[in-house]
């Protein structure tokens, strides 16, 4: 993914909206969000009117940003979505639910998509007992997803755990919080992805002009 240097609250202040991309940080009162909910620059407390493109394409910043994908990433899993049975826009939130990156995150072994994606890179995790290190990996359902042993005493990891509760486990994963351990249950549901708010109907409008 092209790197984005700034600081990825600005990210949060730009979509209107908590993006939660900094981990615990997100649930303190230290949230430039919460502090700022405005759009950052000199006119950013200027009131702007979106086009109907304009509202499709935030849209899909906004989702792109939230799974930290690149664009062309994030146009091969429309493309992806678009050939699969079903409904396309629920389709693309499942797969990219599916990121392994993603469901390290969901599991509490990290405390944002960005961390998760250091540590797997960092060949930190196992998925069905082979090192996984490639972030976009899609896990399925049935497969385990694990701290490698020698990454069990690492203390961002514990601690990230220890977040967890506040975050939430969606059904679709559970966690063995004593051995770090994993399990895919089933498919993510769409119903569940409802912080933030997302009109993946939107992103499949821009995307069929
Ligand atoms: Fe920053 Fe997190 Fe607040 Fe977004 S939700 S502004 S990433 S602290």
């Amino acid at each position: 993914m092209a790197r984005y240097n700034d600081s990825v609250c600005r990210l949060c202040r730009r979509e209107g909206m908590k993006l939660f991309l900094k981990g615990e940080r997100c649930y303190t009162d230290k949230c430039a969000f919460d502090r700022r909910g405005y759009p950052p620059g000199q006119h950013g407390q200027r009131r702007i009117k979106f086009s109907d493109y304009g509202i499709q394409l935030r849209e899909k910043q906004k989702v792109r940003r939230i799974y930290g994908v690149s664009e062309r990433q994030f146009r091969n899993y429309f493309a992806k979505a678009d050939r699969q049975k079903g409904i396309t826009g629920a389709n693309l939130l499942i797969l990219l639910e599916r990121r392994l990156d993603n469901a390290i995150y969901r599991l509490g072994f990290a405390t944002s998509r960005q961390e998760a994606r250091q540590l797997v890179g960092g060949g930190h995790f196992a998925v069905n007992g082979r090192t996984v290190s490639i972030p976009s990996y899609l896990v399925k359902p049935d497969d385990v997803i694990e701290v490698k042993e020698k990454s069990k005493g690492m203390q961002r990891i514990k601690e990230a755990v220890e977040g967890m509760a506040r975050r939430g486990m969606p059904q679709w994963l559970a966690l063995e919080k004593d051995s770090l351990k994993g399990m895919v249950k089933g498919w993510p549901d769409r119903a569940e992805l409802t912080t933030p708010p997302i009109q993946e109907q939107l992103i499949v409008e821009l995307y069929s002009k």
